[in-house]
């Protein structure tokens, strides 16, 4: 049996939910092992972990851990590394994961890989073994050897669904961790929540809008449909680039990564850019004039037609069903 040491990823006390698709990852490329959780600072509930399949949560306690800091969450975890020597230590590849991964493995001399979306089936006991990483956005699969005694490897976001394992509440344990006043060269010192409520990232409907959308005024009824429906707008580069909605919103490789319900593709052509930050959506409603647009030969439904006649009408139906 082997030990797999995760990085619990929280702000401010409330677990994130990459750190859920972390374990779900675990469970599925480690079954039978020990999975392992390390939360760096105080968490106000435990209880998600064991539910989604720790065995045991370890627990460091220190007046440096009150915020994230990816220079002491690394040195908290190379500690961890050190004293436990586990086969695997694996987070979700988003920037803090990577970036607290990234620190760990530097400190201790040890390869990491980042954004894996497979393992061989001998990953943990295996010191020569392989993995699938995910390159450019999700447009390129590389397999790679792997040669080391503890692997370090982040899990692509949203490649898994998080999927509870209906677990019990997992044992933990806390611990004092040495943390140098060095490692305190990157702090938080005052934050702004730019985006309250549902964001783009967690939205369950994503209505979003390209090139075609026309102006930032006409993006008026793609709000609309976006608040009847619970969700927020979305947009491609050429939108983000002709200046009619902010970067936060655009999604794609170089913006956002989505993963609703629903994505409601509006005059988007589905370019590789565009699709790699769509793909995770459950369902695809493209809307097009184009039948031979990208977007549309990969959605799961279409609408073939102007989106400045479609969405209105789409509107009314949704108010009068409502
Ligand atoms: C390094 C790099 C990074 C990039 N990163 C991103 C990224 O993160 N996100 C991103 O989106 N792009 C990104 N791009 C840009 C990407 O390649 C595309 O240029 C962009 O996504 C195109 O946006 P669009 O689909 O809105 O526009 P277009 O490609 O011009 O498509 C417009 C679509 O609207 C349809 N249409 C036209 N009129 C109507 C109408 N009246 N009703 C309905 N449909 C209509 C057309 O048939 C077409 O399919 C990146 C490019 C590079 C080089």
């Amino acid at each position: 049996m082997s030990d797999i040491l995760i990085l619990c990823e929280h702000d401010r006390g409330s677990i994130e939910p990459s750190t859920l698709e972390a374990l779900t990852f675990a469970r599925g490329a480690f079954e039978g092992d020990d999975l392992h959780v390390l939360v760096c600072g105080e968490v106000d509930d435990l209880a998600p972990l064991g539910e989604y399949g720790a065995t045991a949560v370890i627990v460091a306690e220190h007046d440096m851990l009150r915020d994230f800091s990816p220079e002491t969450w690394g040195q908290v975890l190379a500690q961890q590394i050190d004293d436990m020597s586990p086969e695997v230590v694996l987070a979700c590849g988003t920037s803090r994961g990577n970036e607290v991964l990234a620190q760990a493995a530097a400190r201790l001399d040890m390869p990491f890989v980042a954004n894996v979306n497979e393992v061989a089936d001998d990953f943990a006991d295996d010191d020569e073994t392989e993995v699938t990483r995910v390159q450019w956005g999700g447009s390129l699969l590389e397999r790679a050897g792997l040669e080391a005694d503890t692997k370090i490897i982040s899990v692509t976001h949203h490649a898994v669904e998080p999927v509870s394992a209906e677990g019990e509440e997992a044992p933990s344990s806390t611990f004092e961790p040495e943390i140098d006043e060095l490692y305190a060269r990157s702090i938080v010192i005052d934050r702004e929540i730019a985006e309250a409520g549902v964001t783009l990232s967690t939205a369950p409907v994503v209505v979003g809008g390209g090139r075609a959308v026309g102006s930032a005024d006409a993006f008026a009824p793609l709000e609309e449909l976006a608040e009847l429906l619970g969700g927020r707008v979305g947009c491609s580069r050429a939108v983000t680039n002709n200046g009619w909605r902010p970067h936060s919103d655009q999604v794609g490789q170089t913006g956002t990564r989505i993963a609703p319900e629903l994505y409601i593709a509006n005059g988007i052509s589905g370019a590789i850019q565009h699709w790699v930050g769509a793909m995770a959506s459950k369902k695809i409603l493209a809307i097009n004039t184009d039948p031979d647009a990208n977007m549309v030969t990969k959605a799961d439904y279409c609408v073939i037609g102007d989106l400045h006649d479609i969405i209105p009408a789409v509107i009314e139906e949704v108010k009068k069903r409502s």
